[in-house]
């Protein structure tokens, strides 16, 4: 393990090559059966900045 392995193609999964990036998604090329696919750029990534949403403000009980 540690190695990066090419994407494989979802039909034969052949090795694809990688044609560019459009956007957020990267494309590529099968070598067998040449059709294209693409891979989103990103992979695994938890952490992602989004916007939070609007949490309601907790207000404690004032006497
Ligand atoms: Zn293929």
């Amino acid at each position: 393990m540690g190695t990066r392995r090419p994407p494989t193609c979802p039909l034969c999964q052949g090795p694809g090559i990688a044609l560019g990036s459009l956007g957020r998604l990267h494309w590529y090329r099968c070598r067998h059966c040449g059709m294209d696919f693409s891979r989103a750029a990103r992979p695994k990534k938890p952490h992602t900045p989004a916007v939070q949403p609007a949490r309601p403000t907790i207000q404690e009980h004032q006497a």
